[in-house]
């Protein structure tokens, strides 16, 4: 077994540090999905000037280590949002999931990213435990906004997925992308350079002050910084979450066939449990786990080992057909908020944003932010107001 991150991408040129005093109207600390994605977006609508610093390499976060299964319904469902936030403030946010999702989806198409990108359905099931009622409230919501949705159980469920486990779930149309995440946001990263931004690599923000921020070799003079370094935000909201992922060697194409998976899609074990699976490209399972806070600093790659074993229980238990073997295995640890909605803070020229908690709602904030800096109406001013 490996003890490594599975996704690589060899043709990537890791860019040279800032090694000179600079000026630019916007700079972006983090080359993170949310902070490329920002930077994307503020350079489609014709912003100049803009400088992006990564203190270790494109994506060497959160963002390349994360599974790159992208869903609307994660961390937050939709019956969460609306009894948080009432009907019409929660379908804004439903509907912006939705917009980060197809932004990803067209960006990768568009952009010609080259990320193993893949439009999957999603089969978000659930184990009989403590009961489906969760699950069903879950699917009476969406069924009625998402009219392609069903709901899931017998014969159908099981050509959906052949588990045991599952007793229902829910099948919702299009909501799901699968990408290499290192490479979606590396390749972004490319795009916006083409398009006049200025990245620089192995450059940390050590100092800020009110119009300048330092490096180690140079200092960058701006008109407006956004900070986009997620765990690393000093602010009390946004807990470091840990999240384990395994990846098995390839599955011939019987063994699909045995799971009912020839035609791939994103399974989520729902919140309760949070487990979460997915084929990648060359037919390996990614089966993922995890629902530990831990302290900011324990951010290692180092696999958790509770984690790893629950997770290759639950494999047994959800494939008892399948002998796989496991080869890679790493954790990783991103920002979340007690309610999943990420902090967005405003201060004179200065906006830091963290605890997104997944790159969905990365994309869709990054578009937000992007929106406020250059004066656009943002159909999300409902629920991040300056
Ligand atoms: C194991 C795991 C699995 C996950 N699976 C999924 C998934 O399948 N789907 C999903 O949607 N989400 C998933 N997530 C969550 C998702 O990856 C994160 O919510 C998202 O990537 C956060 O992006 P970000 O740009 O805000 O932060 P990051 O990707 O962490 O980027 C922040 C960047 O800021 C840089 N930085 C920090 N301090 C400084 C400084 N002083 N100067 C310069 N740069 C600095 C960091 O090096 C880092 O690259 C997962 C996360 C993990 C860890």
């Amino acid at each position: 077994m490996k003890y490594e991150v599975f996704w690589k991408n060899p043709g990537y040129k890791v860019r040279a540090p800032l090694k000179k005093d600079i000026e630019c109207d916007y700079l972006i600390v983090g080359g993170g999905v949310l902070g490329v994605s920002l930077a994307y977006f503020l350079a489609t609508h014709q912003a100049k000037n803009i400088v992006l610093i990564e203190k270790n390499t494109i994506a060497s976060g959160a963002t390349g280590k994360s599974a790159g299964f992208l869903t609307l319904k994660g961390e937050l469902d939709l019956d969460s949002i609306v009894k948080k936030h009432g009907m019409k403030k929660g379908i804004i946010f439903w509907k912006g999931n939705h917009e980060g999702l197809n932004l990803m989806k067209n960006i990768a198409k568009k952009e010609k990213i080259d990320c193993d990108a893949e439009n999957l359905h999603t089969v978000y099931g659930m184990l009989p435990y403590p009961s489906h009622r969760f699950l069903l409230k879950e699917y009476e919501i969406e069924k009625k906004i998402e009219k392609t949705t069903r709901w899931l159980s017998g014969d159908e469920l099981k050509k959906q997925i052949n588990t045991p486990l599952f007793k229902h779930a829910i099948l919702s149309f299009d909501h799901g992308l699968s990408v290499n995440p290192l490479k979606y946001t590396q390749g972004l990263s490319q795009v916006i350079e083409k398009k006049g931004v200025a990245v620089y690599e192995h450059t940390p923000l050590i100092k800020l002050q009110k119009d300048s921020a330092e490096t180690p070799h140079g200092s960058i003079k701006f008109k407006k910084i956004i900070i986009a370094i997620d765990v690393d935000i000093r602010n009390k909201k946004v807990k470091n979450r840990k999240s384990t992922i395994i990846i098995t060697k390839p599955l011939t194409h019987a063994q699909r066939e045995s799971i009912n998976m020839v035609e791939n899609k994103l399974v989520w074990d729902t919140k309760i449990r949070y487990h979460y699976l997915k084929l990648t490209k060359d037919s390996r399972i990614l089966l993922g786990f995890g629902d530990r806070i831990v302290q900011k600093e324990q951010k290692n790659t180092n696999p958790h080992r509770p984690h790893v074993e629950k997770i290759k229980e639950f494999l047994k238990k959800l494939f008892p057909q399948l002998s796989i073997e496991i080869e890679y295995v790493w954790s990783g640890t991103f920002g979340v908020t007690e309610d999943y909605i990420p902090v967005i803070e405003k201060k004179e020229n200065k906006i830091s944003v963290g605890g997104a908690s997944s790159q969905v709602v990365c994309t869709m904030v990054a578009k937000h932010i992007a929106y406020k800096l250059l004066g656009i109406k943002s159909d999300l001013d409902a629920f991040f107001k300056d």
